[in-house]
């Protein structure tokens, strides 16, 4: 069974009467564990439509998606936000950190939010703060960080409920490509340790080829 499944997955963004914007028409897409999978396409092409309707955070107009078995349509928006609590890790353009938080609080924020104590997560942030290369940045705020390091922070963030799903929504357009690629590497390396598949849309090439 794949992890995630979309099945003739259509969304159409109504602006007004006459005015209807179709962002995604007919859309048929799986990912396996395992897998990482690249979606290419020009600004304007769905692609982040794509990503937030994979990830729960819309509902398609039609169509239907399926996240480690489970229809999304079938969940109230209640039990959808603890789907994507628990099973989904976002990655962004612009990193979307807290800037009051340090890099340590950052990290940590879905588990503390799903509930857990500090003290119980401490063994899994030392880990995940040591593999992305991070330990001399731990007390950071963001805006102290540079942009490969904030998207490090963005990167553990995701990982460390160990979601069955990574989505990364042009994760190395607000870097240079040196840092691009690096941390598509480092994507690739910890996505395979922590998450069962991962989708990663970008308009650049030769991320995609990655
Ligand atoms: P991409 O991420 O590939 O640049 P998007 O998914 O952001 O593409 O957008 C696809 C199309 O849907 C574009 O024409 C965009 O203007 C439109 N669109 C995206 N979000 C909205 C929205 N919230 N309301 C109306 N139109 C939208
Ligand atoms: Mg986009």
């Amino acid at each position: 069974m794949p992890i995630l499944e979309a099945h003739d997955v259509s969304k159409q963004y109504k602006l007004s009467e006459q005015v209807t914007i179709s962002a995604l028409t007919h859309v048929n897409f799986h990912a396996d564990r395992g897998e990482l999978v690249a979606i290419r396409g020009p600004s304007g092409s769905g692609k982040s439509t794509l990503l937030h309707v994979l990830g729960g955070m819309d509902r398609p107009t039609s169509g239907e998606i399926a996240l480690d078995g489970q229809p999304l349509s079938r969940l109230s928006d209640r039990e959808l936000t603890l789907l994507r609590r628990r099973k989904v890790g976002f990655i962004f353009q612009f990193f979307n950190l807290i800037p009051t938080l340090n890099t340590e609080e950052n990290i940590l924020l879905p588990l503390l939010i799903d509930g857990k104590r500090k003290t119980q997560c401490l063994p899994r942030l030392d880990e995940i703060v040591s593999l992305v290369g991070l330990d001399h940045r731990r007390q950071h705020r963001p805006e102290q960080l540079s942009g490969g390091e904030q998207q490090r922070v963005a990167i553990a963030r995701a990982l460390i409920a160990e979601p069955s799903l990574i989505l990364a929504d042009e994760p190395t357009g607000n870097l240079d490509s040196a840092m691009g690629l690096e941390i598509i590497e480092l994507l690739k390396r910890l996505a395979t340790t922590y998450a069962q598949a991962i989708v990663v849309v970008t308009h650049d090439p030769r991320v995609a080829e990655h």
